[in-house]
């Protein structure tokens, strides 16, 4: 079954030419992959039509089977909560604590106090953060808040997880470690789909990798054409 899957989705901005034109994908359940381009080629564009801040003009958006076009405004946030996102800046609250930046989409579900605190505690661990919970983003390093970032994108366990530039601002180690940490989610059932320009980090994961231009797709390359 596929979890995202776009069918000939064209958006055109008002008084732009077409951002993104006669895209046609599809992602499965589990599996990660690349989106890559130069500046301007319509990657942002493809991820907002997945968050719904954006519509696509001509084609369909269908997550898990669900056609986004069905998707009103009111029930956006719901649709946000399915899926995880992973920021370049992390967009973490600076005035709450780890604990707290990764318990809050498990508050916006509704879950109980109990439930909430042992898995977020399970997922700060599984990230190499348990004993930093109590601290404020503020007071980490660049590499743990990217993993609060990702701690908060997970917690909720989403079918997807989509990830733009996720390591813009990490020195290699620490790309790599972050990178490390998406090819474990498939195994857990979550998707992952990462926006990147560094391409010698895209070349040494060997997943599927997509290449928009000028917004269209003009290449989907899996990992077996990669292996040579
Ligand atoms: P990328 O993320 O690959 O840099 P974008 O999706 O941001 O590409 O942009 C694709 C094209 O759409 C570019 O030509 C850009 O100028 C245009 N574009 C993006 N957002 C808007 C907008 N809100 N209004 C008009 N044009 C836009
Ligand atoms: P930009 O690149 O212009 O910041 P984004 O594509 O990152 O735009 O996001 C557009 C808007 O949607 C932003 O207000 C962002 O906070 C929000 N957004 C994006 N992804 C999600 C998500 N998964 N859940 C909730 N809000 C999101």
């Amino acid at each position: 079954m596929s979890v995202l899957r776009f069918e000939n989705v064209s958006k055109q901005y008002p008084g732009g030419h077409a951002a993104l034109a006669e895209v046609s994908f599809d992602v499965a359940e589990g599996e990660m992959l690349f989106v890559t381009g130069h500046s301007g080629a319509g990657k942002s564009t493809l991820l907002k039509l997945i968050h719904l801040s954006e519509r696509p003009t001509r084609g369909a958006v269908l997550f898990a089977g669900r056609n986004l076009l069905k998707v009103r405004g009111s029930r956006v946030p719901l649709h946000r909560r399915e899926v995880g996102a992973v920021h370049q800046d992390h967009r973490l609250l600076t005035d709450r604590s780890v604990f707290e930046n990764v318990s809050l989409p498990l508050i916006l579900r509704g879950e109980r106090r109990g439930d909430i605190a042992k898995r977020v505690r399970e997922v700060l661990a599984r990230l190499g953060l348990g004993h930093r919970e109590r601290a404020l983003p503020t007071e980490l390093s660049a590499g743990e808040q990217q993993r609060v970032g990702i701690a908060r994108a997970i917690v909720a366990e989403p079918k997807l997880l989509v990830a733009d530039e996720p390591t813009g601002n990490l020195d290699p180690t620490l790309a790599a470690e972050i990178m490390a940490l998406f090819a474990s989610m498939p195994e857990r059932g979550t998707s992952v789909l990462v926006v990147s320009h560094d391409l010698a980090l895209i070349r040494r994961m060997r997943k599927r990798v997509l290449i928009l231009d000028h917004g269209k797709l003009v290449d989907d390359i899996s990992p077996a054409d990669l292996a040579e």
